[in-house]
């Protein structure tokens, strides 16, 4: 299984639009982050989590020509404003499956209203398979990628992060229940939101984040949704040794 970081900044990306602070003017191209999505593939099987608001971009940097379907993790602008980018791909493959949670769903037919309630003629509509995805119960994408939903809490909403064989992405949260916990043990690779070195109202900050790695004891670990706080290179020696900040790009195998 291969992952692949499309963006890893927090909703603003980084730079921050009219920031001059070090890591917003850095020219290390680590400190440069697009809103959070990963592309994860095994053989011809390409699942994405998230259509973020930067998802035209990110796909045609990455080269993405087909999807087999996409998760969403929160329904916030960050995570879902580039859902309408799939039509291209909808023209070439025909409807995509979507799998969010049900408040998700609220939010995301609400949003996109357009889409599920069309009442304008001409223009092309994104085409979409809507699936309503239940804490711990897993599903299947392609021959070889099992799923499992786990519930985490992001200040008060339920988010729901993802489970891939080994591999597991959990973004947008300050907290994971105890049975969420139990199914983000034995990993490979935990992707895990850390927003900044210091505390957030919604989201896990440095110490926090490193907390819940030193317990689930992944293999490996990368933080993602990542601030301009965090300036990478820099930053780096804050880290233990089987962890590292994600950056736009970055593969893991
Ligand atoms: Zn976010
Ligand atoms: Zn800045």
């Amino acid at each position: 299984m291969k992952l692949t970081f499309l963006g890893t900044g927090t909703s603003t990306g980084v730079p921050s639009i009219g920031c001059d602070c070090q890591t917003c003017l850095s020219d290390d191209r680590r400190d440069k982050r697009l809103r959070v999505s990963v592309l994860i593939e095994d053989g011809e099987t390409k699942i994405l989590v998230d259509t973020s608001i930067d998802f035209r971009q990110q796909a045609l940097r990455a080269g993405i020509s087909r999807l087999d379907a996409v998760l969403i993790t929160p329904s916030h602008v960050d995570h879902v404003f580039g859902l309408d980018d799939i039509r291209p791909l909808n023209f070439r493959h025909g409807a995509m499956g979507v799998y969010a949670n049900e408040r998700a769903w609220v939010d995301l037919r609400r949003i996109f209203q357009y889409v599920f309630e069309p009442d304008h003629f001409g223009g092309g509509l994104p085409k979409l398979l809507p699936h309503i995805v239940e804490p711990n119960a897993s599903f299947s994408i392609g021959p070889n990628i099992n799923i499992t939903p786990l519930e985490v809490i992001h200040g008060k909403l339920p988010v729901i992060a993802y489970r891939f064989n080994d591999f597991a992405y959990a973004t947008d949260l300050k907290m994971i229940p105890p049975a969420s916990m139990d199914g983000l043990r034995d990993l490979d690779v935990l992707v895990l939101d850390c927003v900044r070195i210091k505390p957030h109202s919604t989201h896990l900050c440095l110490e926090e984040a490193l907390a819940i790695i030193a317990d689930l004891k992944p293999k490996r670990a990368f933080l993602t949704h990542l601030n301009h706080d965090i300036l990478h290179e820099r930053d780096t020696a804050l880290l233990p040794a089987n962890v590292q900040f994600a950056y736009d790009t970055l593969v893991v195998e």
